[in-house]
């Protein structure tokens, strides 16, 4: 694949590169200029236009082809690397669109200096596409390429689109690909992944209906187009915004031309819509006092919101030129648009920037800022957006945090208020402490990536986690360490240097060390290269009369510097930072003798992003040094890393048998999965008068480099009440409550996935059950004596499963072989959703097989035509809310296992000691929870299994099903079946009692939905 020759490229000219950036002063890039005449066709929804673009090329190499992004072909088919991505990520929207909807470009006509070039479409990509130059360009020489360019607008699916007559025109011209010391940098535009060109001087001609208001990169030359914005501004300050009033008024039957400029620039890209209102405002710089003229665009949809956005835009202007360096443009502007990039806010273009969606004022700040802030971290520091994007996403989060922290105050994430999150043990409710814990939990989960990572080959949350958050963390710590003052003048001689130019990685480590003295190998070569932090912690400390010796140990491989403080009580006594280390060292602090030094502790401002900060502290007296303090709390907690956490909460529960039970659920699990793990949930059943309830204890291993992904050992526990009859003498026959018992030790093994997006996942679970019925029944020898007796019994069991959560054909396989009692089964269940064309929905399909590999066992062993009923549940896997219920709905709910036949054919007819194959289709009508459901079955008997009535091997059922949520809470309601089946009901049945149902509460359990993270 194309991708893949690339990557395999940057690899090796990468390790070739090391050796020349010692050079500084070899550094070249190429200068591209554009000329380009457009107009815009309102009515069919394309550009048409022609573009002129000077190529200079500075490097020191002779050019025989230039590679040329053709991105609205991005649009063009189902095939595109964007199009496989957005379906990859979960969206169907492009991939179902009509052919008119979707959007590329032709009518291309190259010429270089006026001579015809031919120009080859990359094989895999139709958005790339290399120009053969007539002659070869030899170093310091200038070429023109021109061509005519015709551009089909899609409809909104990502950035370049058009909602109605609202025109959002961004990567939208031929454009030379990069060009720079590694080589060429052909990429097809992508969703995930951003962007990385060649700086120069942009001259745009846009034609447009003349009452269509435009927003673009640099600056508008018209007068009398500046003079209407003026008033459109004046006009809004007045104005009454009616938020449901978004019809486009009719086009001018006239058009405009209007003339825009920007120098030192890497794109250009403009927004237009007829219902724009304008708001413009200035802002005068800190150092300079050069004038920068701000506007924002927006329609009536989030007017109330909008209309003092300049006032962010200004601040974000100031703020940004204050902390890193001055703006370089006359002009910044934000739209109100409407995106459709995988959970993205906003998106920047140089000087002009879209948001997408509703937020209030604080939340509008924060997007507009970080938009805004890209001008510095992708605008002016022209960065490798795709192979690096933590350089522009992650490095703008840093100053978009200290941005809003600066006016803001601390936030708590999602607005809640402090109190509140106090409650759920986020201590201070504190966004980044939220964002650690979370953090924390994927790399304990082994669901981490690093910082430093190729664009597409994040999971979409991680991408938000880490690029964006954890970059943010790690500079947030890089400036703890060398000081904010002198990180401020590193990263402002930074942005100097390498403005309008394209820094690598380790362009900016080589500044750093230059600008600092020191090595910065372990941040730039080690923690934003792997997955894991540091985790220092110490071992132990000696006293002396005015020093002591600290014992620490770093249990990662990176030597991240870190700091160390002597505390009494909650204040700090001394804080001093450290060069980091790997293995053991013992560090000396000095330190007064009327000191009361309670305790040692690493990183004590929490700024340094280690994966474990339980291990951070040491009491200098009494037992337990290294022991924390319990932390009790009600509901869900955060991880409090000075804390063993532990939370309680009443709980109150109701089945058909224990009726009301009271109890408390006790568990110490949290969101970042602790080793040991356990949650409790005794409970007192008032009809039985006894202990019933559930319980779980287990260790989580989730080992680093293996095949194996996650180790789960448990012991599982259940106890609960069920009806059961009771024979006391023959005559006599009587239901009574027992309890069951429940013993399950359990093996769980996920796989390692081929690769992190890949949707495939394996894994193998062994289960040892032993099963005790407290029948308290009899029975009577030969001569009559009664004979108590229970029932006990034990099941082993392996089962293999592969499942595929792509979001075409998703499928799953399950095979188990089990022992039960002493007879051996073999089953098998394979799940597949046949989608309907171009949409989510579809036909779920489910194959079931089983077969006796031995003896016969016992009816309720068997495999049952219908889905399985509480009495057939031998493992006691499923709750059931009436278990053992004759009669009544109760007595049907049923789980998706062996046959599933809706209908609740639940006699000992319809289960088959010897072999069931079955097929059950759901045929989900789309955008409802209703679905026709149809089964099929062929089953047989062994001779041994008593047969009362004949019956065919043959069976079916069918009829309607409400799909509340899919496998989890489902209605069956029969319509036809075999006529077996049909015998089942005799004359005068209700058809009330032909309803089955699921309610699947091992699917509820969000314990084990935290242990596994899908990211
Ligand atoms: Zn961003």
């Amino acid at each position: 694949m194309f991708l893949k020759r690339l990557c395999l490229l940057l690899i090796l000219t990468v390790n070739l590169q090391r050796y020349s950036i010692a050079q500084p002063s070899s550094y070249w890039q190429q200068d591209v200029d554009y000329l380009i005449h457009v107009t815009l066709d309102d009515v069919q929804h394309t550009l048409q236009g022609d573009i002129a673009i000077t190529y200079r090329n500075n490097s020191p190499d002779e050019l025989s082809l230039i590679y040329i992004h053709l991105w609205p072909n991005a649009y063009k088919n189902t095939k595109t690397a964007f199009a496989r991505q957005k379906l990859e990520s979960g969206s169907i929207d492009f991939y179902a669109s009509k052919d008119e909807d979707k959007g590329y470009i032709d009518q291309l006509d190259f010429k270089v200096n006026n001579e015809p070039a031919t120009l080859k479409y990359d094989e895999e990509n139709p958005d790339i596409a290399s120009l053969a130059l007539p002659h070869p360009l030899k170093s310091g020489e200038t070429i023109t390429i021109t061509t005519p360019f015709h551009v089909k607008i899609p409809k909104c699916f990502s950035r370049l689109g058009h909602t109605g007559q609202l025109y959002q025109i961004s990567q939208w011209y031929p454009k030379p690909a990069v060009y720079d010391r590694k080589g060429w940098h052909p990429i097809p535009y992508l969703d995930q992944g951003e962007f990385y060109s060649e700086f120069g001087n942009f001259h745009v001609f846009i034609t447009v209906p003349d009452n269509y208001v435009v927003g673009a990169s640099g600056d508008l030359q018209n007068p009398s187009e500046i003079e209407w914005l003026n008033k459109l501004s004046e006009d809004g300050k007045n104005a009454s915004y009616v938020a449901a009033d978004l019809v486009f008024p009719p086009s001018s039957p006239t058009t405009k031309t209007l003339e825009y400029k920007i120098e030192r620039s890497h794109d250009f890209a403009w927004f237009a819509d007829k219902r724009f209102h304008v708001a413009k405002s200035a802002v005068a710089l800190p150092q300079s006092e050069r004038v920068v003229t701000t506007y924002v665009y927006f329609t009536n949809a989030h007017a109330s919101e909008w209309y003092k956005a300049c006032d962010y835009v200004n601040r974000a202007v100031l703020f940004y030129s204050d902390q890193v360096g001055e703006y370089p443009w006359n002009v910044a502007q934000a739209v109100d648009g409407s995106l459709e990039v995988e959970g993205a806010g906003g998106m920047e273009y140089p000087t002009i920037t879209v948001l997408s969606g509703k937020y209030d004022s604080e939340m509008l700040d924060n997007v507009i800022t970080h938009e805004v802030g890209h001008n510095w971290f992708y605008g002016i520091l022209g960065f490798n957006e795709r192979s690096y994007p933590w350089m522009d996403e992650g490095i703008n989060t840093y100053y978009e945090n200290r941005y809003m922290d600066t006016y803001y105050g601390d936030r708590t994430l999602f607005g809640l208020p402090s109190q509140v999150a106090k409650v759920f043990g986020v201590e201070s409710g504190d966004a980044d402490d939220v964002l650690w814990t979370v953090n924390q939990a994927v790399v304990n989960q082994n669901k981490a990536q690093p910082v430093q990572l190729h664009a597409a080959k994040y999971g979409t949350i991680n991408y938000g986690l880490f690029v964006y958050a954890q970059t943010g963390f790690d500079f947030r710590y890089l400036a703890d360490v060398m000081g904010q003052e002198q990180f401020d003048k590193v990263m402002r001689k930074f942005y100097k240097e390498w403005q309008f130019k394209h820094p690598q990685p380790e362009d900016m480590k080589l500044h750093f060390e230059k600008e600092t003295g020191e090595s910065y190998a372990w941040f730039f070569d080690k923690l934003i290269m792997e997955a894991r932090g540091p985790d220092y912690s110490i071992s132990k400390f000696q006293k002396g009369a005015s020093a002591m010796a600290v014992d620490i140990k770093n249990n990662s491989d990176i030597p991240a510097a870190f700091s160390v403080s002597l505390m009494s009580g909650d204040s700090v006594l001394r804080t001093d930072w450290f060069r980091g280390f790997t293995g053991s060292q013992t560090i000396y602090f000095n330190y007064k003798p009327d000191w009361n030094v309670t305790h040692i502790k690493i990183d004590e401002r929490k700024t340094i992003p280690e994966t474990k900060r339980e291990n951070n502290t040491i009491k200098t007296s009494g037992p337990f040094k290294t022991m924390e303090p319990l932390q009790i709390k009600p509901f869900f907690t955060a991880e409090n890393p000075d804390k063993t956490n532990i939370s309680y909460m009443p709980l109150v529960a109701w089945n058909d048998n224990d009726k009301w039970m009271a109890g408390l659920g006790i568990w110490n699990s949290t969101v970042a999965t602790p080793m040991f793990e356990y949650v409790l949930a005794p409970m007192y059943s008032f009809t039985a008068k006894t202990v019933v309830g559930k319980g779980s204890a287990g260790f989580n291993l989730y080992p680093e480099n293996s095949f194996i992904d996650r180790l789960r050992v448990s012991e599982n526990f259940k106890r609960f009440s069920f009806d059961e009859l009771n024979v006391v003498t023959l005559e006599d026959q009587l239901d009574t409550l027992a309890q069951f018992t429940r013993f399950e030790t359990k093996g769980e093994i996920d796989f390692r996935k081929r690769s992190f997006t890949s949707k495939m996942s394996q894994g193998i679970v062994l289960r040892h059950l032993f099963i005790y019925e407290n029948i308290n029944g009899y029975n009577f020898d030969d001569v009559g004596k009664i004979l108590p007796f229970d029932a006990r019994y034990a099941i082993n069991e392996i089962t293999y499963s592969l499942k595929n959560k792509r979001l075409l054909f998703p499928h799953s396989l399950h095979v188990t072989l089990q022992d039960v009692a002493g007879s051996q089964k073999l089953f098998s269940e394979f799940n597949i959703k046949i989608n309907y064309p171009k949409s989510k929905s579809g036909v779920n399909v489910r194959l079931f097989g089983g077969v006796w590999l031995g003896d016969p066992a016992p009816a309720e062993y068997g495999f049952t035509l219908a889905g399985v009923s509480s009495p057939y549940d031998y493992e006691y896997d499923q709750m059931y809310y009436g278990r053992n219920n004759n009669d009544g709905l109760l007595s049907r709910q049923i789980s998706r296992e062996n046959g599933f036949f809706k209908v609740p054919a639940f006699s000992a007819d319809f289960v088959s000691d010897n072999f069931l194959g079955a097929a059950n289709f759901e045929f989900v009508v789309p955008k409802t929870p209703v679905a026709l459901f149809v089964d099929l079955a062929y089953f047989d008997r062994s001779a041994t299994f008593i047969e009362s009535t004949y019956i065919d091997n043959f069976q079916y059922d069918g009829g309607v099903m409400l799909q509340l949520v899919d496998n989890v809470v489902e209605f069956y309601f029969p319509l036809f079946m075999s006529p077996n089946l049909e015998e089942q009901f005799p004359d005068g049945t209700k058809y009330a009692d032909k309803i089955s149902f699921m309610v699947n509460f091992n699917a509820m359990n969000i314990f084990e939905l935290m242990r596994k993270l899908e990211l």
